[in-house]
């Protein structure tokens, strides 16, 4: 079989988080739940320190403060084995729907764009910037009340007014 992508992998693992509950997963390796509870399989004990939570999506235990999916419940109990070995044990068919392809492009596409933007921002920031030191070089070595001094700290204004702008645009 050809190597999964990271999204194929990703997509599997969501389809078999929704398909097992941890107490599903977790009495396939012969732990026995009493109510919401169990023996915690993280460290040697043996009172009941693991909680599992109403939905069944993950088991948290409170003496080493780990918690548990269905996934990495399965890794454990498998040598610590891989993520991707866990989805395979959990039958995470590898191959992506239709609709998860497309899901998984769109997503990219948008991240692509994004970056696309953020980069142009980046690019216009770094132009303002320089044109705003270059314009007060100019202007300390322009002549005192000179034209060219008057020109170039209108320049610099002008640059200041560019960067603020370009920052207002910025996501953080
Ligand atoms: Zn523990």
């Amino acid at each position: 079989m050809a190597k999964q992508t990271k999204a194929e992998l990703e997509a599997a693992a969501e389809r078999v988080k929704a398909r097992h509950t941890v107490q599903e997963v977790l009495e396939r390796y012969g732990v026995k739940i009493v109510g919401n509870r169990c023996k915690s399989f993280c460290h040697d004990g043996q009172k009941l320190t693991t909680q599992i939570s109403p939905d069944g999506t993950f088991c948290r235990c409170h003496k080493c403060n780990l918690s548990f999916d269905v996934i990495s419940i399965t890794q454990h109990f498998n040598n610590n084995c891989s993520f991707s070995r866990a989805v395979k044990i959990l039958g995470g068919d590898l191959a992506m729907t239709p609709e998860e392809k497309a899901m998984a492009a769109k997503l990219k596409a948008e991240k692509e764009a994004e970056r696309k933007k953020q980069e142009a921002l980046d690019q216009e920031f770094r132009y303002w910037l320089l044109m705003k030191r270059f314009s007060q070089r100019m202007m300390y070595a322009a002549p005192e009340k000179s034209g060219e001094m008057a020109h170039y700290y209108n320049k610099s204004r002008w640059a200041d007014m560019k960067l603020a702008e370009v920052m207002e645009k910025m996501p953080f």
